[in-house]
């Protein structure tokens, strides 16, 4: 059994309140950062940690945290990015829904290293009633003196207040997060200048995922070096990974880092294998934007390593034969999924969610997602194979936000592993009208490119 951070009491009845939640050990790290360390301290254990952003993009949190800009007179903030929205991750509402105080805990405990004295978590329209569990664990922690003026007779104030979106995809990348938290259109922002120096209201700010600012909780409790020795290399600590799709036991699973993907899959422990013994032919482990891998890249590297769960292992090769860890939203495929089905349902969700501002995403988007339909549904021609290519070679890189990155890539890695599965589709149109049709066989992989 693994090692658990943050799911540890997740089973413990009535682990929501606050009255239990202190039972089991909560807000000890507040007590020993308020008390015991300097916010510089703090920063330091989280380098020490070497804690990444388990939003997606993997970005060192400590790095992330130091790049803060400190004007004087100038308030900062800290902003919590609740507005999980990929498809296949939901690890961060399992994490509020049930252990509320863990984050909230986290929020106090990294806006005082961050010296924030107002913070705020935005939480996706979608998950209104997690909203309203972390409305009822912020009252509690008011009313214990953990929020609001002079916490544990410090000196420190800090205001926490959980913001309600719109329902937007686009509004969890974190300028466009801010936008909508100002009251505007959560349209993405051109960067530079980066949040850290010109973020909410024109002032510094930091925008955290919820699984990081949970996590800074256990680093300060144990210290950074303690939690840099679990999992392996420079993917640290424990990640929280939404697994779904054609598994026994689908769910949130909080992993070491560093666990091979078949036991991932395969074990009692996670996932619990593939229902009826039906074989495994691929995978999107990390939420809907990531490169999708076939099981035999999957289990194993391009130099015949078990593929484990973490940063590096998962991105080993680049997206000629990996992809990345991302937003741990672990989706399982097995040999009777079609794959350009699910490429033209995750197109048409890219669609939908592009904010249009930039032409390449509005206009690409589009354009992949009629093509895409007209192959799934048996009227496509064989040269829309190339053309959805070279679409999608036109939106990567060249987009505001990453949005057009994530639409790129799903489709990029589905021509370049299952090409055969198109050419099926453009071929036999009449086999494919029938949307449960049997996918063709997995052709021998001859080279990957
Ligand atoms: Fe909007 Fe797409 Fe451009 Fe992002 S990439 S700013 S979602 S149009």
């Amino acid at each position: 059994m693994g090692k658990k951070l943050l799911l540890e009491h997740i089973n413990v009845p009535g682990i929501q309140s606050l009255e239990v939640y202190r039972k089991m050990g909560g807000y000890a790290s507040v007590e020993k950062a308020i008390k015991t360390m300097s916010p510089d301290e703090i920063v330091e254990e989280v380098k020490k940690s070497g804690l990444r952003g388990r939003g997606g993009a993997g970005f060192p949190t400590g790095m992330k945290w130091s790049f803060l800009a400190k004007p004087v007179g100038v308030p900062r903030y800290l902003v919590c990015n609740a507005d999980e929205s990929e498809p296949g991750t939901f690890k961060d509402r399992y994490l509020m829904e049930k252990i509320p105080h863990a984050l909230i805990e986290g929020m106090i405990t990294s806006s005082f290293a961050l010296g924030a004295n107002t913070s705020y978590i935005y939480i996706r329209g979608e998950y209104f009633y997690v909203s309203r569990i972390l409305e009822r664990a912020i009252e509690e922690a008011y009313a214990a003196g953990w929020l609001g003026k002079n916490i544990l007779g410090s000196g420190y104030d800090l205001d926490l207040y959980v913001q309600v979106g719109g329902g937007a995809y686009i509004c969890g990348e974190e300028t466009a997060l801010l936008e909508s938290l100002e009251g505007k259109r959560g349209n993405p922002r051109i960067k530079p200048p980066f949040p850290a120096v010109k973020g909410l209201y024109d002032c510094p700010t930091v925008v955290n995922n919820v699984e990081t600012i949970a996590a800074v909780v256990p680093i300060v409790n144990h210290g950074g070096d303690e939690y840099a020795k679990i999992g392996i290399g420079k993917s640290t600590g424990t990640k929280l990974i939404s697994a779904g799709g054609n598994i026994n036991k689908p769910g949130v699973y909080e992993i070491e880092l560093g666990v091979s993907v078949e036991e991932f899959i395969f074990s009692d422990e996670y996932c619990g294998g593939i229902p009826d013994g039906r074989k495994l032919k691929a995978c999107v482990p990390g939420g809907s934007s990531v490169p999708i891998l076939p099981a035999d890249l999957l289990l194993k590297t391009s130099t015949g390593e078990n593929r484990l769960m973490s940063y590096e292992s998962l991105s080993e090769g680049g997206f000629a034969t990996g992809s990345m860890l991302g937003s741990g939203g672990f989706i399982v495929y097995d040999e009777r999924a079609c794959i350009v089905r699910s490429t033209w349902n995750y197109s048409r969700f890219y669609h939908h969610e592009s904010c249009g501002q930039c032409s390449p995403c509005r206009e690409g988007t589009s354009w992949m997602e009629k093509i895409l339909h007209r192959l799934e549904y048996g009227h496509g021609r064989s040269e829309d194979i190339d053309l959805l290519w070279d679409i999608q070679r036109k939106i990567e890189g060249n987009t505001i936000c990453p949005l057009g990155d994530a639409a790129a890539w799903p489709v990029a890695a589905a021509i370049r592993h299952f090409r055969h599965e198109f050419e099926y589709h453009a071929k036999y149109p009449d086999k494919v009208k029938d949307t449960k049709h049997t996918p063709p066989p997995m052709p021998a992989r001859v080279a990957v490119g």
